[in-house]
């Protein structure tokens, strides 16, 4: 009866200890603003499913992501073998489940959990293994330093010991079956082989302390654990399902939209007479409080494995960027603010649920006192950070709103964007370039635009949209002349908008400005739906990605097509045909994704077909597809200098490409052109194999299309 009585009061405190922790810890979330976040019901639950229960971003590295399983099965196990504890603790039966079940199927269970707790052993003793004696860089690195580094250990430790009492409980539990002090009830593979030998010896009352002694132990270890959560990456074990259930579902390269500007800029447009939304609250985020409530849970459900900082190609490259360091700094500074709030908070009360917005007030905020500017304007906005993480978390979405507070509201950002932005309020272009110049490419070609078509009363049935380095940047002309070639030599009924292009406003957005991305986003839109554009096809990923999902947002709709997809089509259809079939064939050609293209929509296949459909043997990179490595021109990095580091992207890019020994690379994306010719040159100097967008190739090899100029 005292032991029951005594169970009850630690499993009391152990409930109200956990249940005060998970409110602060709700409490902090709510810290944030408000954000819409519904319907598509059935797909999010299909991700929980996939994702969180299933584990499958893990098994992109199927080793670790095996160790994992077992730790996270033993976990869930462990926890229905925690309920006959508990029922036994306070009715004071013991194996209470054992009269429930059939024996066989509770004898199952019980060697089943043995089973799972000794390889929760073997994969935590690993863990530690890789953490503190093979130093793996990613646990190696600085940003671990202190407590998470710690903290990790901690947990390993844990689950290693709660095990040892679970197996040292069943072992003693077994000999006692066997001397007839309990009833015979389950089957104890592990402990009968590892524990039970070793108290053989023991006299029925010792045997007896050391089966109440593991129980105890595992029980309360299994209570401390649960109420360590709080102060543990672990917490990621329960916040990792409703994590993944909200997470976006948009494609990766859309970035979110910002109403409250969208209004500002059409009133300044004059496009509407609804008064301003602005209600003061500050445009992008400086601090946990502009954050999204979604942001903060990001930031708690982190588990710092730090594969977001393994993939990213600032922090490949030496940058200060890590986006496990985004992840727990914003986590570090909800807990400064949470712990203010809680700091005259006896421990008997329960915190309140709504939190009050007030911040220490000698406490630096968000950005600046924990996120550098150096650290924001080094991120490409390559989105491989949230492609790597194993629970959707986005550092990026966090970088993004930072950066925009910075620009909007404080209008702190590099010289270079100031001048990029300038020149596309002024020419419409990132570049000094003038809009009468927009054209030029298209020397001798005798291109239609759509205004000369609508003079005749006439649609285009596709735009091509050219975009800012197609039209100015004497390279990627090249390519946009081979693809008017293609175009022209297909019968498509095609024009561009020459002089009354405008950039889509893609730096624009990525650097923060979000009203200047608006102003062009709406400018642009008014123009497309004038002409009646329907659908459009663009050889820049960047444009096609805004176009095609960020301009819906706005009231611009259209079907959008990158070129390769379009290439594909043509080549599948026949209506470009190859003039020679030799020609490249037993050639290697190493694909560079684009990340606007790839991992922001998705397109990996109709680039690779087309070269593949050309007669090349693909020879894949190192980091390709899903994990591509950025070329280093994304995020409006592509007009400004990089933030300092041990060396380039391009260079990191372009040495993996040489790696490769391909015969010959291929882009599909004016930025990716830019950069890895670059890259190239200074690596491979006269070594250097030939570098192509897929529509140049396309038209070296078809017939009807000339080769370019
Ligand atoms: S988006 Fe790319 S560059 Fe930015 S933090 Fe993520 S991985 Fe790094
Ligand atoms: S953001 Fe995701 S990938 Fe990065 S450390 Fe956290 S859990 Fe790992």
């Amino acid at each position: 009866m005292l032991q029951q009585i005594v169970f009850a009061l630690v499993l009391g405190v152990s409930v109200f200890l956990a249940v005060r922790n998970a409110r602060i810890i709700v409490r902090n979330i709510k810290l944030g603003r408000k954000e819409q976040i519904n319907g598509r019901k059935q797909d999010r639950w299909m991700q929980v499913l996939r994702v969180a229960l299933g584990q499958s971003k893990m098994f992109v590295r199927p080793i670790p992501a095996v160790f994992h399983l077992i730790i996270y099965l033993g976990f869930l196990i462990i926890n229905t073998e925690i309920l006959e504890i508990l029922i036994d603790g306070l009715a004071g039966t013991h194996r209470v489940f054992s009269y429930i079940f059939p024996s066989t199927l509770y004898g199952i269970l019980i060697a089943v959990y043995e089973v799972l707790a000794l390889g929760t052993i073997i994969a935590a003793a690993i863990f530690l293994i890789r953490r503190h004696v093979l130093r793996l860089p990613r646990f190696a690195s600085s940003d671990l330093d202190g407590w998470p580094r710690r903290d990790a250990a901690v947990i390993l430790v844990f689950e290693i010991a709660l095990m040892i009492f679970f197996l040292t409980m069943n072992g003693a539990d077994r000999l006692l079956q066997q001397r007839g002090f309990y009833a015979e009830a389950g089957w104890f593979p592990i402990s009968s082989w590892l524990v039970s030998p070793l108290l053989e010896g023991y006299s029925l009352s010792a045997l007896f302390i050391v089966e109440r002694a593991g129980w105890w132990l595992h029980i309360v270890g299994v209570f401390a654990f649960l109420n360590y959560l709080i102060w543990s990456k672990h917490l990621h074990i329960i916040l990792s399902f409703p994590n993944v259930y909200f997470s976006r579902l948009e494609p990766q390269g859309q970035m979110t939209d910002m109403p409250q500007v969208t209004r500002e800029v059409q009133l300044m447009l004059n496009l509407t007479s609804e008064p301003s939304a602005a209600n003061g609250a500050p445009f992008g985020a400086k601090d946990i409080f502009d954050l999204s409530w979604k942001q903060l849970l990001d930031a708690y459900s982190c588990t710092e494995c730090g594969r977001c900082t393994s993939v990213c190609p600032a922090s490949i490259t030496g940058k200060k960027l890590s986006p496990r360091l985004i992840m727990m700094k914003t986590r570090d500074r909800m807990e400064e603010v949470g712990r203010y709030l809680d700091r005259n908070l006896p421990l008997y009360r329960m915190p309140a649920l709504t939190a009050r917005h007030e911040a220490p007030p000698d406490s630096k905020p968000l950005l600046g006192g924990y996120i550098t500017e150096e650290e924001l304007w080094a991120c490409t906005t390559c989105n491989a950070c949230v492609q790597e993480c194993p629970i959707n978390i986005s550092p990026l979405s966090i970088i993004v709103d930072l950066r925009r507070a910075l620009v909007m509201e404080e209008a702190r950002l590099p010289n270079e964007l100031t001048q990029m932005n300038r020149n596309l309020e002024n020419n419409g272009a990132p570049w000094q370039f003038g809009q009468q110049d927009r054209l030029n490419w298209a020397e001798g070609l005798h291109i239609p635009t759509v205004a000369e078509l609508a003079a005749q009363g006439r649609v285009p049935e596709v735009l091509f949209w050219v975009g800012c380095s197609g039209s100015f940047d004497e390279r990627n002309k090249k390519v946009t002349q081979a693809l008017a070639v293609i175009l022209s030599a297909a019968n498509i009924s095609y024009a561009v908008l020459g002089t009354e292009e405008n950039c889509t406003g893609d730096p624009a957005r990525r650097a923060g400005n979000e009203f200047l991305f608006q102003m062009i986003a709406l400018q642009n839109i008014q123009l497309l739906n004038a002409y009646n554009i329907k659908k459009i096809v663009t050889a820049c990923p960047h444009c096609f990605n805004t176009l095609r999902n960020e301009y819906r947002g706005l009231g611009g709709t259209y079907e959008v097509m990158h070129h390769s997809q379009l290439l594909q089509q043509l080549l599948l259809e026949g209506r470009v045909r190859v003039r020679d079939q030799h020609h490249w064939q037993g050639k290697t050609v190493s694909y560079h994704d684009s990340c606007y293209l790839g991992r922001g929509n998705g397109v990996f296949e109709a680039p690779r077909a087309v070269l593949q459909a050309l007669g090349m043997e693909l020879r894949e990179l190192k980091r390709c597809r899903q994990n591509g490595l950025c070329c280093g021109a994304g995020g409006a990095q592509m007009f400004k200098e990089e933030e300092a580091g041990t060396h380039r992207v391009n260079a990191e890019r372009a040495a993996e490409v040489l790696e490769a020994r391909p015969d010959a690379v291929a882009v599909a994306c004016p930025f990716c052109m830019t950069m890895l010719d670059d890259g190239l040159r200074q690596k491979a100097h006269d070594h250097m194999p030939p570098l192509r967008d897929v529509a140049e190739y396309v038209a070296e090899a078809c017939e009807q299309t000339s080769p370019t100029k």
